[in-house]
């Protein structure tokens, strides 16, 4: 993906075309990370406005078949959540047994860190049936979170996968610090295997992203998907701190 397209991207509907978004954060090699900036009328006005309307009742009608819809999506309800500090998700018994009875439509597969204070749903906002999450700790994918990723984008048709990494990881810190014992060490030794010595802790946590990102294109049939537009592969890292989401440039 170049960035023409990420910035495409998170440009929000109606007047948040017109918002400043990003900065070059850093360069390690070919990844680089921009950051954006939201004004805060928009924050507080328009949206919310313009993330009111239900993910499952917007992918039943289709509008969000389309990745770049679906990742502006994710911004906005992002926003919504920030801004509201809650997620308006639609858990109601009434979504419980519409999506038991006729069964789920994701329109997002989220790769992501067990940490605690970073949960999918509640950081886009999403209720019952909308994201297929996917959790370990580091965000490290073996061979059963990337089958997990293959039946939620082949089977489930989820247009995008967002490997989501995050500030003040610890499974990221662990493995720049490599002081990890057990079986833990069969994540730092994999996230530590993408990256050399020096690197900052968020350099590293950028860099781990764009490393699971790699994992999921070694699929055959995620490559292929990718290939013929049938699924997006993004990244982005969550601010444990601002609550924002912020996508990756590879
Ligand atoms: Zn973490």
């Amino acid at each position: 993906m170049n960035s023409t397209m990420i910035k495409k991207t998170n440009r929000i509907k109606g007047n948040k075309e017109d918002r400043p978004l990003w900065f070059p954060m850093f360069t390690q090699g070919k990844a680089f990370m921009k950051k954006r900036f939201i004004p805060l009328f928009l924050i507080f006005g328009l949206a919310i406005a313009s993330s009111t309307a239900s993910g499952l009742a917007l992918r039943s009608a289709g509008a969000l078949d389309d990745a770049q819809a679906v990742l502006e999506f994710l911004i906005e309800r992002n926003e919504s959540y920030v801004s509201s500090g809650k997620n308006e998700g639609d858990i109601s018994q009434a979504r419980r047994e519409d999506t038991a009875t006729n069964g789920q439509s994701p329109y997002a597969v989220i790769v992501t860190c067990s940490d605690s204070r970073v949960s999918p749903e509640h950081i886009f906002g999403a209720g019952i049936g909308e994201l297929f999450v996917i959790r370990t700790a580091g965000n490290v994918i073996d061979d059963f979170s990337l089958g997990s990723v293959e039946y939620g984008a082949e089977h489930l048709r989820a247009r995008v996968v967002l490997v989501m990494g995050h500030t003040g990881c610890g499974a990221v810190e662990a493995a720049l610090s490599g002081g990890a014992h057990g079986y833990i060490k069969t994540i730092t030794d994999e996230i530590s295997s993408g990256f050399s010595e020096g690197l900052s802790a968020e350099q590293a946590e950028v860099l781990n992203v764009i490393n699971g990102m790699e994992k999921i294109r070694e699929s055959e049939l995620m490559k292929s998907l990718e290939a013929n537009g049938s699924v997006v592969i993004q990244g982005a890292l969550y601010d444990t701190f601002s609550g924002f989401v912020e996508y990756v440039d590879e």
